[in-house]
């Protein structure tokens, strides 16, 4: 293991961690940085927040800084704020009485820094760093599973997971995002504590699957939260225990950018049902709580991988009007760039289909550069041109009449022209 960790935390966070370190220790407290931070900095890795125990109560840690938030009072969590950067600062504490699953009944703080660190879930999270020393803190034989790339429990973890049955689902969440594997002992209480899984809320199952898309392999999650049967835990009529997703749906999982969480849960939905149909899946989302926005984008994202698994519409005009136009009306409305909406798509096209599908995107792609026209409001007429032109059409004949027009443009884009559509409002209009 390399010595003289901090030195791997990049500025400004060394400089506020020092700050926070001395101030806290100026004020005979102690203080060491832990956790996720410390598990980052042991695997190479650099953290993305950093996380303080404390021997400071939150009365004494908000007396010490300016700018601090009340986080989470009651468990012994202040943010203190440098910079814009938030730093949790925890006073040490045991956790008590877990009855029901999810938190314990209460906490007791003015405990040891030992202590403080066998209450946390995993050996590999219970890394200490003493932030002046740079002496690593290691009880728990973290460093070692880190080593082997184990996740393991502090303690029994049929115990560990019976307290709090959100433990298993991080243990899955690390397991995918880490590339770590779970030890078969903790592996196996995952299966045996699964009703104390049940009583977590949808809403930190769901904030797990986030994680798990944001790092390398979200496919890991989907694969263990299924082979665990933890879906059909919260959605029994919906999921069978013995689901198995589809791999080249797990690839393109995999594979799509980051960039667009509502496109990963578009293919991850994918990969589950890949023959429902998208009001069931809808269903799904909404249970498990994902925001309006992320499920409009993976519902998007799922109709696209339902359809690229048909025969692929051929012509301009079909491509314009089937594959093309629902792209822009997905883009117009949640106001996103092409190219997040076109980059996750080849992704998709390149894992999911072959290379004649290849091509077919690559021409579609070429059809969308030539910027024709596809939605209604791109139309050179519009329903106040129709109205003075033709004050004799009844008003609910515009729509039909807007939408032929539509038509007339997506089989061929240079009809978009005044001129040209009033004289095709012209003819439909003597059929009507
Ligand atoms: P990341 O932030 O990368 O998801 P993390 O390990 O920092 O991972 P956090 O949720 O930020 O995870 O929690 C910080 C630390 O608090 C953990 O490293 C662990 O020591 C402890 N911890 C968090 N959740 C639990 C839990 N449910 N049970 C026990 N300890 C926990
Ligand atoms: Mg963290």
């Amino acid at each position: 293991m390399p010595v003289g960790l901090s030195q791997f935390i990049p500025e400004p966070f060394r400089s506020h961690l020092q700050v926070l370190h001395k101030t806290l220790k100026n004020a005979n407290f102690e203080s060491y940085l832990v956790g996720g931070s410390v598990r980052d900095l042991c695997m190479g890795k650099i953290p993305k927040e950093y996380d303080l125990t404390t021997s400071a109560k939150p009365e004494d840690v908000k007396k010490l800084f300016r700018h601090v938030i009340e986080t989470g009072i009651q468990h012994g969590t202040v943010t203190v704020v440098m910079d814009k950067v938030n730093y949790e600062i925890t006073t040490f504490r045991l956790d008590k009485d877990y009855t029901d699953g999810r938190r314990p009944d209460h906490v007791e703080f003015g405990t040891s820094l030992s202590e403080d660190l066998k209450r946390r879930d995993f050996t590999m999270n219970a890394l200490a760093l003493n932030l002046e020393t740079d002496e690593l803190i290691d009880e728990q034989e973290g460093q070692i599973d880190i080593q082997k790339k184990i996740i393991r429990t502090i303690g029994d973890p049929i115990k560990r997971f019976s307290e709090d049955g959100l433990r298993p689902v991080r243990a899955m969440r690390f397991a995918s995002v880490l590339g770590f594997s779970i030890e078969p002992n903790t592996k196996k209480a995952i299966a045996i504590t699964k009703q104390i899984t049940a009583k977590i809320s949808v809403e930190r199952l769901q904030e797990e699957i986030i994680k798990s898309f944001l790092g390398p392999k979200p496919s890991e999650m989907l694969k263990l939260l299924l082979e665990e049967g933890t879906l059909s835990l919260f959605f029994p009529g919906i999921l069978s225990e013995n689901i198995s997703p589809q791999n080249k749906s797990l690839l393109a999982l995999d594979s799509v950018s980051k960039e667009n969480t509502g496109f990963i849960l578009g293919i991850w939905i994918y990969a589950i049902f890949p023959e429902t149909d998208p009001s069931e899946c809808e269903d799904f989302l909404k249970k498990l709580k994902f925001s309006n926005q992320m499920i409009k984008d993976a519902l998007f994202f799922f109709s696209i991988c339902v359809d690229l698994a048909k025969p692929l519409p051929y012509g301009e005009y079909e491509i314009r009007k089937q594959f093309l136009a629902p792209i822009a009306k997905h883009i117009s409305t949640r106001k996103m760039e092409p190219n997040e909406m076109f980059s996750g798509l080849k992704v998709v096209i390149t894992k999911l289909n072959d290379k004649e599908a290849v091509q077919w995107f690559e021409k579609s792609f070429n059809v969308w550069q030539s910027k024709p026209p596809l939605l209604l409001s791109e139309l050179a007429i519009n329903g106040k041109d129709i109205e003075s032109r033709f004050p004799e059409l009844p008003k609910q004949k515009f729509g039909v009449l807007l939408q032929f027009l539509l038509e007339t443009v997506w089989k061929d884009p240079t009809n978009n022209q005044f001129a040209n559509l009033l004289e095709h409002s012209a003819q439909f209009i003597s059929k009507l």
